[in-house]
């Protein structure tokens, strides 16, 4: 037999098929040794053949072989043709997607254990083997025993002489380890109300690849996806079941292990290496029948699929910020169509590019406008903090949300302050020359931490420590400017002094279950307020949460990104759907400095519609996404005068093809990247907006050919991050 093998390194120059001589059981999928050259790499068989077109004598045989059941299914190869001429990548970095890193680099192994049982009892024993007669008896009531644990009690000789004879017979089998292991909760699935029941006869019956279901917060959308799932796999298929950031939704994963059982795999970046690995595996063996999980799991090792769920399916999660730079939805629709099954996008805010999408009747719109038994969607109160200011009250909190504050503790509710920016935004100013900290390896404002009293950088993590003068001119007046958690928890400690106050940030969280140890407190009611940035904004369902107050509820709106509209209005609605979800209904406090801002008042007015004309118009007058696309090309690397001529290099292309076809350009230009060092690599780019994506593949050939040991060029489709 002859292989077909795709070796697995990441370079251009290899990104072709070899062929390697191989025993009859090898299988397509099975990941290989080869020799190559002087070196033995890994690689993957793509496809076998009796006859080789090559002299027999010149073929090289496969070193060794790793998987008894192919690691890679079928599907796998279609998909890697598809993705590596999409995004231009090497075949190997294609597949890579499909395996669990810790499963590339052989860190873990499966486990085994070895089992021991009474075998022939008509072996004599003999009357000094005392040990040999104790065993015996001791598996006489025992239908198995752990052969190690059976060694320790009674001596390996003994256990081993036992098992020459044949008296007792032994048995290598693989365990699984169970992240999950104790949480035995069965929960059986809920009678649908009318408005769910449509909702999945639709996905069932209209005939459409994809389904869009926009659902309000708390309408209910969960069951309607558990409940596909479990049509699904009565019918004998499987399910992939995506959510934006798993470890952000504990309780999602206890409601899914409670309904589905060892049929659902968890494929979660907080999982041990082990585990991570044997959860791919029980999916792969076909133990598992739906996968669940963050992006990644999109790549789920399963055959014969039929649904693939997208939850939150406009959370900017979804968009992979390393090489191959897929979006989630795009690879979801590829595995689709292979398999010929449905995918569900769901979300109460959907991405205009989506529902657009849904209106011109390519997706089906499901919509579902009420939340579950009618409840009523929380009052949103505005507070105007320019008011404030004139009014003398120079604290971060509004009357209003001081008073309501107050009215949800004493009643023995719940709230929860959202600060709209990542962790703890305190940068440190000179006040004498305006001097600002700066990390030294990035082009990044440094933030202080009181906790730790020290400067840390967002984007690399360094630590500084907290400048007793000025740097630059010595003086004394160090100050911190903004507002960050911490300050928030302190000021909120002395208005409300006999408060449970926690707080969830990247600075808090840390460690495999650091999220779900917060959140399960704050759900256990052991605390009465929760602070904290984006990460508490998503799918969380608190029923005693009557208030959320939203502290700078503007801030997104003032990033220079086109999408910045829309990701004010989807974390607004986002926060906001958290209150008031069982009996008691729930206010929202929004503070702002634009009260005016139309954005806030469709968000105020659970406006999606009016949200969505407004948004559509505004980017069809004004060329952007989904009328145009947003091209962006980024070379990096450590020295900066080859990083800068390969972006030319790049900008001359560009510019040809512009040159050729200026009707396709809105926008062309090259400059350094408004982050200009990260992690010290320069960052230097090309942005473009072209009217259609005709010239995408050209741009991508480009960007390959200016990579290097040096500088690495990549392309970005509508960065969601123009940082
Ligand atoms: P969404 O994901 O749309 O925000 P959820 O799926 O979290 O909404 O549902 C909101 C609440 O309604 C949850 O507490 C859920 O348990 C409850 N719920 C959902 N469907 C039903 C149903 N058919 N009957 C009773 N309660 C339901
Ligand atoms: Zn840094």
């Amino acid at each position: 037999m002859y292989a077909q093998v795709i070796v697995d390194v990441a370079h251009s120059e290899v990104d072709k098929i070899f062929e390697y001589s191989c025993p009859d059981d090898v299988k397509v999928g099975c990941r290989v040794k080869v020799p190559f050259g002087s070196r033995t790499l890994d690689g993957f068989v793509v496809g076998l053949s009796r006859t080789t077109d090559y002299p027999p004598e010149k073929v090289k045989s496969i070193s060794s072989v790793f998987d008894e059941l192919p690691a890679l299914v079928p599907e796998c190869f279609s998909l890697m043709e598809r993705i590596s001429s999409r995004f231009k990548v090497p075949k190997a970095v294609a597949l890579r997607l499909f395996l669990p890193s810790e499963m590339r680099r052989g860190a873990v192994r499966e486990i085994y254990k070895k089992y021991a049982k009474l075998g022939d009892m008509s072996v004599p024993i003999s009357k000094t083997a005392k040990k040999q007669a104790e065993i015996l008896e001791f598996l006489k009531d025992k239908p198995e025993y752990d052969y190690t644990r059976l060694c320790e009690s009674f001596g390996r000789a003994a256990v081993n002489a036992l098992e020459a004879k044949g008296a007792i017979v032994c048995e290598r089998r693989r365990v699984m380890r169970d992240p999950f292991k104790g949480d035995e909760k069965t929960e059986p699935a809920k009678t649908l109300t009318p408005a769910q029941s449509a909702a999945v006869e639709s996905v069932e019956s209209v005939n459409k690849r994809v389904h869009l279901l926009h659902g309000v917060t708390g309408s209910g959308k969960t069951e309607i996806y558990l409940q596909l799932i479990a049509r699904e796999i009565a019918k004998g298929k499987t399910a992939i079941f995506l959510v934006p950031e798993i470890s952000l939704t504990p309780q999602m994963l206890a409601q899914l292990r409670a309904r589905f059982k060892g049929e659902a795999a968890i494929m979660h970046s907080g999982l041990s290496a082990g585990e991570r690995f044997d959860e791919w595996w029980r999916l792969r063996s076909g133990e598992a029948k739906i996968a669940i999980g963050a992006r990644s799991a999109v790549f789920a090792p399963l055959e014969n699929l039929g649904v693939i769920i997208v939850d939150e399916e406009h959370d900017a999660s979804y968009q992979s910020e390393t090489a191959p730079r897929y979006s989630t939805a795009e690879i979801a629709r590829m595995r689709a169509e292979y398999n010929d099954c449905k995918l569900v996008l769901g979300s109460a805010t959907p991405s205009v590019e989506s529902f657009r999408l849904a209106r011109e009747g390519v997706y089906n719109l499901i919509s579902l406008p009420d939340r579950i038994n009618a409840r009523p969607l929380p009052e949103m109160i505005i507070a105007d903090m320019r008011k404030e200011a004139r009014r003398g009250n120079g604290s971060i909190f509004s009357l209003a949300l001081r008073e309501e504050l107050d009215a949800a503790l004493s009643a023995g509710n719940q709230a929860i302050i959202f600060l709209n920016r990542r962790g703890y935004s305190q940068k440190v100013v000179c006040r004498d020359c305006g001097y600002v900290a700066k990390c030294e390896q990035c082009d990044v404002t440094l933030t202080y931490h009181s906790e730790e009293n020290c400067l840390k950088c967002h984007y690399c993590g360094n630590r500084y420590r907290m400048l007793p003068a000025c740097p630059e001119c010595g003086g004394m007046h160090i100050r911190y400017a903004g507002t960050g958690t911490q300050k928030i928890v302190s000021e909120l400690t002395e208005l409300f002094p006999s408060a449970r106050i926690i707080r969830m940030d990247n600075d808090t969280v840390s460690g495999k279950d650091g999220h779900y140890k917060i959140l399960s407190k704050f759900g256990k009611k052991e605390a009465d307020i929760l602070v904290g940035t984006q990460m508490i904004a998503k799918g969380h369902d608190f029923p005693s949460v009557t208030l959320v107050g939203v502290l700078d509820a503007d801030m997104s709106l003032h990033f220079e990104d086109y999408r910045s509209g829309e990701r004010t209005f989807q974390l607004i609605t986002q926060v906001s759907g958290r209150s008031g979800r069982a009996e008691e209904s729930g206010k929202v406090v929004l503070q702002t400095y634009c009260p005016e801002n139309y954005i806030l008042r469709y968000a105020v007015n659970y406006d999606y519609y009016g949200f969505y004309e407004n948004e559509v118009r505004l980017r069809k007058a004004t060329f952007y996404p989904p009328f145009a696309l947003i091209v962006r090309v980024m070379a990096t690397g450590t020295d900066k005068d080859l990083t800068v001529s390969a972006l030319k290099g790049v900008f001359t292309e560009i510019d040809g093809l512009r040159q050729r076809d200026p009707a396709e350009f809105l926008f062309l230009n090259r400059m350094s990247s408004p982050v200009k060092k990260i992690q010290g690599k320069y960052r230097y780019q090309v942005l473009a907006r072209l009217k259609s994506d005709v010239h995408l593949k050209e741009i991508y050939e480009t960007a390959a050919k200016y990579t290097g040991k040096d500088v690495l060029v990549y392309v970005e489709e509508n960065p969601s991050n123009l940082s």
